[in-house]
């Protein structure tokens, strides 16, 4: 019995897990009320990944690109960002924050965002948007660096750091959720209102599952106004749910103003939720309610109906956003199931000293390999060539086609998932998150079952 972390065994990448930086830097910009992303680089950059966030939320959102060619390639853009910018700001008189959002190309050409950046706040804002607030702000995201995780963790802390305003106390928690949807959004919210806490939620898109209103509206924006940012320097403390998506800016509040940080646990299951719980009362002094004792009770009577019938001793292959699949993993043990392979997709090379992977190193009594630097391919190889025989896989839509190929049940979580429908809008986080989990993964085993032949007499007499 171990639990084995090793790095993918060989170069290159097929079938990735994740894509690029500019991605996630792209997520936070979106989740920023009276905000437009300017990604400095090719136009796919911004196509692509735009395209990703509408077939996941099956709506629209509003990014720019700063469109580079040929000539900029080898001559410098930062001409493209200047022209950007007047033509979003003269386009969309209600923008606000404009991040700079650098990709793999202009990074390699050298080109200097933040020195122009500085040019165009004493020239063209001055001159010709004098009086109108304009908040530029340069992120830098490489892309032969990380992933989408670290991409959302660097725009994360690049905002915050360049929004934080010390000011009077406000009162309030600072909650960074992290890659989450509009379902988890609303769970958290309801949980904190349970306790009566005041609480900025940051890059908060909750109103990603966006209504079509009679005036036939139908653009997704984010709710974290400028304001909320300022704001956060003057906070109660600070939790983030994810270590690596939002902990940096967690961090840096720590460190300039004070604001004491929490960072995880990701409340997925009922023990992860018990501790973000715990942490909320620790920041705030506020209590835990007796409504919220009956709501965890309500979930762990779901979860004792399917743990010992059909879950138990399941086995389980996780991939997906590293906290998230931590996250999940050690549900499913609370559930007696056996996440025998974790993939973990990106060059971060800290992974293998985070205490949750300690943990589960130092505690699993199944055989678990966890693979760092992974891809899909990993996935299928495991399955095809080292005939790991999987009851179930959990993760987003791109890995759907091993789960067809191989016949192996696949409930989706992360992101994106395009391939079923309304998945955004189902919490994984809190006790609600926990039931509708638990509840999702027997589902998909029962309907295996029933087209396998496999025991499904079972469900009639349970
Ligand atoms: S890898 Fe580079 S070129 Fe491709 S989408 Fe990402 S930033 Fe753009």
């Amino acid at each position: 019995m171990s639990c084995e972390v090793v790095q993918k065994e060989r170069n290159g990448v097929i079938n990735p897990i994740f894509t690029c930086q500019p991605a996630g830097a792209q997520y936070a910009s979106i989740g920023i009320k009276d905000c437009i992303g300017i990604v400095h680089g090719g136009q796919g950059c911004v196509m692509f990944v735009r395209l990703l966030f509408s077939q996941h939320f099956k709506d629209n959102f509003l990014l720019a690109s700063s469109s580079v060619h040929e000539d900029g390639a080898v001559f410098g853009a930062l001409d493209r960002v200047e022209t950007a910018v007047d033509v979003l700001l003269m386009r969309y008189p209600d923008v606000k924050v404009v991040p700079i959002i650098t990709t793999c190309s202009t990074e390699v050409i050298g080109d200097d965002v933040d020195g122009v950046v500085n040019k165009l706040n004493r020239g063209l804002l001055k001159d010709k948007y004098a009086g109108r607030e304009v908040h530029l702000v340069p992120i830098h995201s490489p892309s032969f660096i990380g992933s989408q995780v670290s991409g959302y963790d660097v725009a994360v802390e690049s905002f915050v750091s360049h929004f934080a305003k010390k000011d009077k106390p406000n009162g309030k928690l600072n909650l960074i959720t992290g890659w989450v949807n509009p379902g988890d959004v609303k769970a958290l919210k309801h949980l904190l209102a349970v306790m009566e806490v005041d609480a900025t939620v940051l890059f908060e898109i909750e109103s990603f599952d966006s209504p079509i209103l009679p005036d036939k509206s139908g653009e997704s924006h984010g709710s974290t106004t400028v304001e909320d940012l300022q704001g956060t320097a003057n906070a109660l403390g600070t939790i983030a749910l994810n270590k690596y998506e939002g902990g940096k800016a967690a961090k840096y509040l720590e460190n300039e103003f004070d604001i004491p940080a929490i960072i995880g646990p990701t409340p997925i299951g009922i023990r992860n939720t018990d501790l973000f719980l715990n942490n909320v009362k620790r920041l705030t002094g506020k209590s835990i309610p007796k409504s919220l004792v009956h709501e965890r009770g309500v979930a762990i009577d779901a979860l004792a109906d399917l743990v010992h019938m059909f879950l138990a001793d399941k086995k389980v292959a996780i991939y997906g956003h590293p906290d998230l699949v931590i996250g999940l993993a050690e549900f499913c043990i609370d559930l007696e199931m056996k996440p025998v392979l974790l993939l973990l997709g990106d060059d971060n090379t800290t992974y293998k000293n985070d205490p949750r992977i300690k943990q589960l190193q130092a505690n699993v009594d199944f055989d678990m390999e966890i693979v760092l630097n992974a891809d899909l391919m990993v996935l299928e190889n495991r399955i095809k060539e080292k005939k790991l025989e999987l009851d179930l896989i959990l993760g987003h839509s791109k890995g759907r086609f091993v789960a067809i190929d191989n016949n192996v049940p696949m409930v989706r979580v992360g992101f994106p998932v395009y391939d079923r429908a309304g998945f955004y809008r189902h919490p994984v986080v809190g006790y609600e998150g926990a039931i509708w989990l638990a509840e999702e993964m027997a589902n998909t085993l029962f309907t295996d079952m029933e087209y396998k032949r496999n025991k499904e007499w079972i469900l009639n007499v349970w």
